[in-house]
């Protein structure tokens, strides 16, 4: 649904029907896709049916629904949407499952809009918020951003089985941990500026303590949930950082909606070097700018550059995977296209190429703007 189209006084909060996580959770898919009929298509690539096929057809056919494997080919181009739905229309379905990363999710959000399904997401990693979300992503065959494509509704049901997130690597936690920490911030932002959520309508109250909470989350258990990383094991930790990443960070998207955080990611795409780092890190960057453009006191960016560096999280462009010092040139091409993002506007000032330029600076060389800035109040 296009943003604008509701009264600008409408309060709107959406989320999926249902939220199910914990380890072995993938013997949820077969009651919950029963629900819908005795059909279901298994959308995942071909590493990531292997790894859920079993469990996810053993828990159909116990609850009596036939599971059909769609092959996702890995990119979501419009010829593979095309030769999925084609593929889809050709048989018997009343739900589909979509499994793996976010572009295998995106896949099987694909397929069920154009087959006007509901569909039920399985993340095999909670590295980005995309299973909550009833958006998903199109790109060209030069994996530029095509377009963003809205389902008519949030998935049916989300189910994340915490076994399998548990092994995943390292940085794929990370990245989902960046993806979450921007929103409280960002929400806040959007809220301040009366920014449209991705409803149309205004933020709820429940958005702003959603977002808190997230953010609340992160801190207290990062460090726990990647220590079950390293053992392969969840743990309440783990549970909480998966709740965080996957279910708060995608309601406080949708909800409360998005800032200057998540507008660098578009900036960033501007060089080949940061334009392939996984969304999350790209985010939990320019979360980093965020904070200089709000002018947070030194003790509160120390504390966080504390937290990004004890858990591995991106402080600045070259742990971003750029070879060099960022050079004014780098900077001043980020700073551009990052204003171009609609998201900009949703701040509680406007702000200018120069704004995001000298907090770019301050990032890189980890200074707070209020010691350089005498006339920050
Ligand atoms: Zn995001």
């Amino acid at each position: 649904m296009p943003t604008g189209s509701h009264p600008a006084s409408r309060r709107i909060f959406g989320a999926p029907l249902r939220y199910i996580q914990g380890p072995g959770a993938l013997s949820e898919t077969g009651p919950t896709a029963a629900a819908m009929g005795p059909h279901a298509l298994l959308v995942a690539d071909a590493f990531v049916l292997e790894m859920v096929e079993p469990a996810v057809t053993g828990s159909c056919r116990q609850a009596g629904t036939q599971v059909t494997p769609l092959v996702f080919a890995g990119e979501i181009t419009p010829a593979e949407i095309e030769r999925l739905v084609t593929a889809a229309r050709a048989l018997p379905a009343h739900v589909v499952i979509a499994a793996g990363g976010g572009k295998g999710i995106d896949a099987g959000k694909a397929v069920a809009h154009r087959l006007q399904l509901p569909v039920v997401t399985l993340p095999t990693i909670a590295s980005n918020d995309a299973p909550t979300s009833k958006i998903y992503v199109v790109y060209d065959e030069q994996h530029r951003l095509l377009k963003v494509e809205h389902m008519p509704c949030n998935p049916h049901a989300v189910i994340v089985d915490t076994a399998l997130i548990a092994k995943a690597p390292r940085k794929l936690l990370l990245a989902g941990i960046g993806d979450a920490i921007s929103k409280k911030f960002e929400v806040a932002q959007c809220h301040a500026a009366q920014g449209p959520n991705i409803f149309g309508g205004l933020g709820t109250r429940a958005a702003l303590a959603l977002a808190d909470l997230c953010f609340d989350t992160l801190l207290a258990h990062a460090d726990g949930a990647l220590a079950a990383l390293e053992r392969q094991s969840p743990d309440p930790s783990l549970e909480a950082i998966v709740e965080a990443s996957v279910l708060l960070s995608g309601l406080c998207f949708e909800n409360g909606g998005l800032s200057v955080a998540h507008s660098m990611t578009r900036g960033l795409s501007a060089l080949p070097e940061t334009a392939h780092e996984l969304h999350g890190l790209q985010v939990a960057y320019g979360t980093m700018v965020q904070w200089q453009l709000e002018r947070r006191p030194a003790t509160f960016m120390d504390e966080m550059r504390a937290f990004y560096r004890r858990i591995g999280l991106p402080m600045n462009l070259r742990q971003l995977g750029l070879p060099r010092a960022a050079t004014d040139a780098d900077i001043d091409t980020i700073a551009a296209l990052t204003l171009s993002a609609p998201h900009m506007r949703n701040f509680d000032r406007p702000l200018s190429a120069q704004d995001l330029v000298q907090a770019m600076r301050a990032v890189e060389s980890e200074i707070s703007t209020q010691e350089t800035k005498h006339e920050t109040p």
